[in-house]
């Protein structure tokens, strides 16, 4: 029997860390493009999982800047919707369930050694974020069959859960970087999805939302794209619908280095602060991305008859060093 297609549904899901930054603002821009277009469900989340990483106000103060940029939203923490709550901060007993499936399906174990430890004992050369994958000798021979609901009930959960992953490739055609593969078993190895100080993984918590907020199509920043291996073999560990992929080309500045929250003159707040129009903003990052043939001031909406992502370049963009001072020309 064939099952109609789902109905489109796609998020931004920001870290309250700061405000929106030019790279987040593209990535708020083309998901919504991308939706609108398409007639689907536009949802705004709230990673907000990493508590000491959570600026208090930048949650309320991105929506704000997004906006004022003219993007709107149908679900989200500020209108509600059909899958609350939208900030992971209130979404643990979601989390644990999922840890529970995947313990009961034996894809989960418990592991007391620290990040150091592992670069003490792993011999292969480093891979992820300058850690070695997990060996999987490393992996507990037998562990007892009630281990979760005992971790569960200890008093000090001293031990990180990590998800047991396949040694299979992995591959997905990502919507604008193409074909990709990749072996998680080799790269990263089991991975951490809940740490020993409690605080779930950014894998886990975006994996159980996309799942459960019936996500459709994720677009993100090509720095995720090597995290999306991972979260294809979690989806499907969790019987979830594995969603289309759209990474989008880093916005970098014209030494090379990734435009940040750091930099805070590029934020969208401090762009309209120095007079900057969000048409104008709007109008380079289109143009920028290759949405726009030409550089000139435009609402999001008036993008949105002409959006395909055949159009979207995969060649990271570079922000020239007077990109204020051309901003705020087009805005006068
Ligand atoms: N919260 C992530 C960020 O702000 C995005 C995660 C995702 O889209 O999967 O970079």
């Amino acid at each position: 029997m064939s099952h109609p297609p789902p109905p489109h549904r796609g998020r931004f899901a920001p870290s309250p860390t700061g405000g929106l930054h030019l790279g987040s603002a593209l990535v708020a821009l083309v998901a919504w493009l991308s939706v609108r277009s398409q007639g689907g469900v536009y949802i705004w989340r709230i990673e907000d999982i990493d508590g000491p990483r959570v600026v208090p106000g930048a949650a309320e103060q991105q929506m704000k800047e997004a906006r004022w940029l003219g993007l709107n939203w149908d679900e989200g923490p500020d209108i509600s919707g059909p899958i609350t709550p939208y900030s992971q901060s209130e979404r643990s007993e979601e989390y644990e369930a999922a840890l529970a499936t995947l313990a009961d399906a034996g894809r989960l174990f418990p592991c007391k050694l620290s990040r150091k430890d592992l670069r003490k004992i792993a011999s292969a050369p480093h891979g992820r974020d300058g850690q070695p994958p997990y060996p999987k000798e490393l992996r507990p021979a037998d562990l007892q069959e009630d281990w979760f609901e005992i971790h569960l009930a200890a008093e000090n959960q001293d031990a990180a859960l990590r998800f047991l992953v396949n040694d299979h490739p992995v591959a997905f055609n990502d919507v604008v970087m193409g074909e990709v593969t990749e072996n998680v078993a080799e790269t990263t190895g089991d991975f951490v999805l809940k740490r020993r100080d409690g605080v779930y993984a950014y894998q886990l918590a975006v994996v159980v939302d996309d799942i459960e907020m019936g996500i459709t199509e994720v677009v993100r920043g090509a720095d995720l794209l090597d995290s999306t291996a991972r979260q294809i073999q979690l989806t499907e560990a969790l019987g979830g619908r594995i969603p289309a992929y759209a990474h989008l080309p880093l916005i970098l500045n014209e030494n090379g280095d990734k435009l940040s929250k750091q930099n805070e003159a590029l934020t969208l707040a401090e762009l309209r602060g120095a007079g900057v129009s969000p048409q104008a903003i709007s109008g380079w990052l289109a143009h920028a991305v290759g949405l726009a043939d030409t550089f000139q001031t435009i609402h999001p909406r008036e993008l949105v008859d002409s959006f395909v992502w055949e159009r979207v370049r995969t060649e990271p963009i570079i922000a020239p060093n007077n990109l204020v001072e051309l901003l705020r020309t087009l805005s006068s």
